[in-house]
């Protein structure tokens, strides 16, 4: 059995279980200050610990950007958050230091990429991409059966993408103004017709999905042919919105306009909702904890 904390923005869920179907105990959790958020979280591993549940590993997904180099003694924080209060958080060490086994720790969207290629929209794909379109825009990418990192981690809602033309407006991102998530994310949407995009009707909301169609068709373009994905997994609030993803398609096939010419991209399979929604990140939390005990296995054998 597995612990999982999928550290969102807003909330963040705690499970224990195996897998989306499998998950014994959960707990949401809304987000406030970062020392009662990971306390309340603490205590949901606490309480079940003190029941008789036996973990063998905790998995953590965290919205970021957080610090994933293991050398780097800020791995396992949350670095540099427009979000009050929670720049320069550890999430990793309290989790650590209270549990006696292995603790994960990646970025929340690498940990719904884990669940969409295992359970979901991208099952026995050794290369994809998962996207989440909502409140902000993030994406992990699984290339050649691992996820990657570098410096850093990818940070594919902050990437630029081309104007619509005639779209005058000037973008809601903190750093970059009209990047991917500053024209297209939860917010943009909502500052652009003064409603949150799951509140539209009729006009305004066909004309939400075909812009919001035409910036993830931009930004799947970046990513088509910059890590050529076997398909690219939309989630998040956002993708479920009436007519969308038809928007992205069709505008997906201008954009390539041709090229490189292979017809996979023209398919619907390219591009496709995600199929876990929000049971995504929490149960991919639960493969980053796999991983963890198996490492930590593997490294007992070889010592002993
Ligand atoms: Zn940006």
């Amino acid at each position: 059995m597995f612990g999982g904390v999928e550290a969102g923005g807003t909330k963040f869920v705690c499970v224990i279980g195996t897998g989306p179907d499998d998950i014994a105990e959960t707990q949401r959790i809304d987000v406030a200050g970062p020392a009662e958020t990971l306390e309340a979280a603490l205590g949901f591993f606490r309480e079940a610990l003190a029941a008789g549940t036996r973990l063998d590993a905790i998995g953590i997904g965290s919205f970021g950007p957080v610090e994933l180099r293991r050398s780097d003694p800020r791995y396992g924080f949350i670095t540099r958050t427009p979000k009050p209060g929670w720049s320069g958080t550890d999430v990793l060490g309290p989790f650590a230091a209270a549990f006696d086994m292995p603790v994960a720790f990646d970025t929340d969207v690498n940990a719904a990429a884990l669940a969409e290629g295992r359970w979901g929209a991208a099952r026995g794909l050794a290369s994809f991409v998962y996207l989440t379109l909502g409140t902000g825009i993030g994406g992990g990418a699984m290339v050649d059966g691992r996820l990657l990192r570098g410096l850093g981690h990818p940070e594919t809602g902050h990437i630029a993408v081309p104007r619509r033309p005639g779209d005058t407006y000037e973008g809601i991102c903190p750093f970059h103004g009209d990047c991917f998530e500053g024209m297209a994310s939860g917010p943009a949407v909502g500052a652009r017709f003064g409603r949150r995009a799951e509140h539209l009707e009729g006009a305004d909301q066909a004309a939400a999905a075909e812009l919001v169609g035409f910036y993830l068709a931009a930004g799947v373009r970046s990513i088509t042919y910059t890590l050529a994905p076997e398909r690219v997994v939309v989630g998040g609030g956002l993708s479920a919105m009436p007519g969308m993803l038809d928007a992205a398609r069709a505008e997906l096939r201008v954009q390539l306009n041709g090229y490189p010419g292979l017809t996979e991209h023209s398919q619907p399979a390219f591009l496709v909702p995600a199929e876990l929604g929000g049971r995504a990140g929490p149960a991919g939390t639960l493969i980053l904890a796999e991983q963890a005990a198996e490492l930590a296995t593997d490294a007992a054998n070889a010592t002993g």
